[in-house]
């Protein structure tokens, strides 16, 4: 009787176990937005900036972004965001209310954000400027791409250049497509030849940044010929806006940006290798200042560059909305992003911890 017991026992801890390693997250796809502020994404727009703009042409910028509610307001900018996310997902980062997450790094630009997200852990020593250098820091990416399941089915969409030097797609094999050259492919696609066709006829306002619908749109069709596993997009063009003040162009990136997201995820939910068995994971790689001029900037002189917010939507995380309480950090997306397929990401450096309420106990 009592070796009955000892195996049922037994049986029931090994059960635990294995049903506490399984997720049902087969596919994720990270979303990052550049120096996108926390105060837009959970307030909307700000008036005092608008007025900023009252020279633009963009007349109808209150009409589009105003609301006296907060709510209504945060919905017109985030509408995806503020339906689909706040409904069905993770929504961190509102400091009004409680939650704060930054990032750990001390540069408060990007390349050591993104250096941060894609690798866990912060590298002050090396990571230091945006310069075209190869990352001497090995990544989550490149993780997955080592692994069997994963090989070649790993690949990044970027509009800044700088990525295939983030993401050392030399060293890691990753597939990374960027910058303002036509898609090369023996299969092209309808689409992406008249991509092509304008990527060759449209002036580019960015220099080397690749507009952020070409992105968006290279991206999805990549997605629908190759399937793969694991997709970064990395936007720009909201940081690139608001360096140069122009906050309706930077309010209307973020939108158009809500809409590529929620485009995805209606693909993700209408096709079979993705329904129900792929998360979306949305951030930052640096904050921005809080006053009528800071906004515009960050970097070591802006203290609140720190502050970045994150959000969630998958098959393994709670429906939790709006997160009111608690800190996370920028260096613990790797690691959570690893767990979500049922993975533990780790590296030379220690990595930030799992984000726990992101996957169902
Ligand atoms: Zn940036």
């Amino acid at each position: 009787m009592k070796n009955y017991v000892f195996t049922l026992l037994l049986f029931a801890t090994a059960h635990t176990l294995f049903a506490q390693q399984k997720t049902k997250t087969e596919n994720v796809i990270l979303i990052t937005l550049d120096g996108m502020r926390w105060q837009e994404v959970f307030n909307g727009a700000d008036s005092s900036f608008m007025r900023q703009q009252q020279h633009l042409k963009d007349g109808n910028l209150k009409v589009k972004y105003w609301r006296n509610d907060l709510n209504e307001r945060r919905k017109a900018l985030f509408p995806f965001f503020w339906s689909t996310i706040a409904s069905q997902g993770q929504l961190y980062g509102n400091r009004a209310i409680g939650s704060k997450v930054d990032i750990t790094n001390n540069q408060l630009f990007s390349y050591p954000g993104y250096n941060e997200i894609l690798t866990g852990h912060a590298d002050n020593e090396r990571i230091h400027s945006n310069d075209k250098i190869y990352n001497p820091n090995k990544n989550l990416l490149e993780y997955f791409n080592s692994l069997p399941a994963f090989k070649n089915k790993v690949a990044a969409f970027t509009s800044w250049d700088v990525f295939p030097y983030i993401i050392n797609d030399k060293r890691s094999g990753v597939f990374v497509s960027t910058g303002w050259e036509p898609i090369k492919d023996t299969n092209l696609t309808d689409r992406e030849k008249m991509m092509n066709q304008l990527l060759q006829s449209l002036p580019n306002p960015l220099g080397d940044v690749r507009l952020d619908a070409f992105t968006f749109y290279y991206g999805m069709e990549y997605i629908k010929k190759n399937k793969p596993r694991v997709m970064y997009f990395a936007f720009d063009e909201t940081d690139d806006f608001a360096h140069g003040g122009e906050y309706a162009a930077y309010l209307n990136s973020a939108k158009y940006t809500d809409r590529f997201i929620g485009e995805l995820w209606s693909y993700i939910q209408s096709d079979p290798t993705y329904k129900n068995k792929t998360t979306i994971i949305i951030t930052c790689d640096h904050g921005r200042g809080a006053d009528a001029e800071g906004w515009k900037h960050h970097g070591q002189k802006i203290p609140e560059a720190t502050q970045i917010w994150f959000a969630f939507l998958g098959p393994d995380t709670p429906a939790l909305g709006e997160i009111k309480t608690g800190q996370a950090y920028q260096n613990q997306i790797a690691k959570t992003m690893a767990a979500l397929l049922g993975l533990n990401y780790t590296s030379e450096q220690p990595v930030g911890e799992v984000l726990s309420d992101v996957i169902k106990k």
